[in-house]
């Protein structure tokens, strides 16, 4: 009897990763893609310039070190480089968490509904995925995920602004969460959408990690910097952890085009801020429209806004589809509309008014 190689089996039960799609053309309609939380701004001139510079050493391998990178990180932010771990978009740190920190069948606590990368990182890693329902206002349960750590947790993340509902945590929030975990256990703290919080006692990441031996930020180029192509994200950590995170990272898994270009990113800080500034005005105007229409919406902080549609969450996605907008439907629980191009959201607007509650 001949036999075929068979992957682990936890590799069979790794959760498919559903993308957001691209938006069916539509014949006299601009399509806009809302689906995916991008950035709809283009590249900055000296951004792509540094890329394009970067991109003629395409026959040398990258500085697997990124040290050019960490060092501008560092100054940025005014943290030691040694307290830093750069990876493939910050969805590579969620594996090298779990691969770092999780022997097999050890348990990762996160809310659920959350980034949908979690139980994929969690279950390719090994680990067993403990998922702790959302409150129904979309925010984190933080009280019951505390109480969900056993003997075999050693990592428990908290996505502020959660992804897709919106809410973020405050500091008092996650200072109360930290004190309530075991020192051992690492607390992630996934800031994908950090740059486009604005809240009263929003939570200082340096200073919540400058103050415990197990907070690990997670943060990314994708979002507020525009370069979600280039796949380049970072953790902030205590040296110990930043060194585990390095030690499990695929080699050379940063370019150095997306090394070039975050770098040159970090220098034009003040317009790629500007930007957002303007991502987030879109927000509160769209959230104005949606309300004025009937629809009170979870709390937006990320650069997305959240519909909790329930099992009407496909025809909603169906009939923006039909207008010329991608957006990003969860079946049976609702739908993420990116803040993208403001010209879409007379459209947004007029379907979900047909939507409204
Ligand atoms: N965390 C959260 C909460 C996200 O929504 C995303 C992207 N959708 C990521 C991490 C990963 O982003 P990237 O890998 O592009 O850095």
């Amino acid at each position: 009897m001949t036999t075929s190689p068979q992957p682990r089996p936890n590799v069979l039960a790794i959760p498919a990763y559903v993308a957001g799609k691209p938006p069916v053309a539509r014949p006299g309609l601009t399509s806009y893609k809302l689906s995916s939380n991008e950035n709809p701004y283009p590249p900055l001139p000296g951004v792509l310039e540094a890329a394009t510079e970067a991109a003629a050493q395409m026959n040398r391998y990258p500085d697997m070190g990124s040290t050019a990178l960490y060092a501008a990180l560092g100054e940025a932010m005014g943290v030691p480089v040694e307290h830093l771990a750069a990876a493939t978009g910050s969805v590579g740190l969620i594996y090298q968490l779990v691969n770092a920190f999780c022997e097999p069948g050890d348990e990762v606590v996160y809310a659920w509904r959350s980034f949908e990368a979690y139980p994929i990182a969690v279950t390719a890693g090994g680990a067993a995925s403990v998922q702790v329902p959302l409150r129904a206002d979309g925010h984190h349960d933080l009280d019951a995920m505390a109480a969900a750590v056993t003997d075999r947790t050693k990592v428990v993340i908290v996505c502020t602004p959660n992804n897709p509902t919106g809410p973020a945590v405050t500091q008092a929030e996650l200072d109360a969460f930290i004190a309530n975990v075991p020192s051992h256990v690492v607390v992630v703290v996934d800031e994908a959408y950090l740059e486009f919080v604005r809240m009263d006692d929003a939570v200082d990441g340096i200073a919540t990690y400058q103050r415990h031996d197990n907070v690990v930020l997670t943060r990314t180029f994708s979002k507020a910097y525009g370069l979600a192509g280039f796949r380049v994200g970072y953790a902030v950590a205590p040296a110990p952890l930043a060194a585990a995170l390095r030690a499990v990272s695929l080699p050379f898994g940063v370019s150095h085009v997306a090394q070039a270009a975050a770098i040159a990113s970090l220098e034009a800080t003040d317009e790629l801020f500007a930007r957002v500034e303007d991502l987030v005005e879109r927000r509160a105007n769209l959230v104005a429209r949606l309300r004025e229409v009937g629809w009170e919406l979870p709390d937006a902080q990320g650069n997305f806004v959240w519909f909790p549609l329930g099992e009407r969450a496909l025809d909603f996605a169906a009939a923006c589809g039909e207008v010329g907008i991608s957006v990003r439907p969860f079946a049976g629980d609702g739908v993420r509309v990116s803040i993208g191009e403001s010209e879409a959201f007379d459209r947004v607007v007029e379907v979900a008014a047909r939507f409204a509650p």
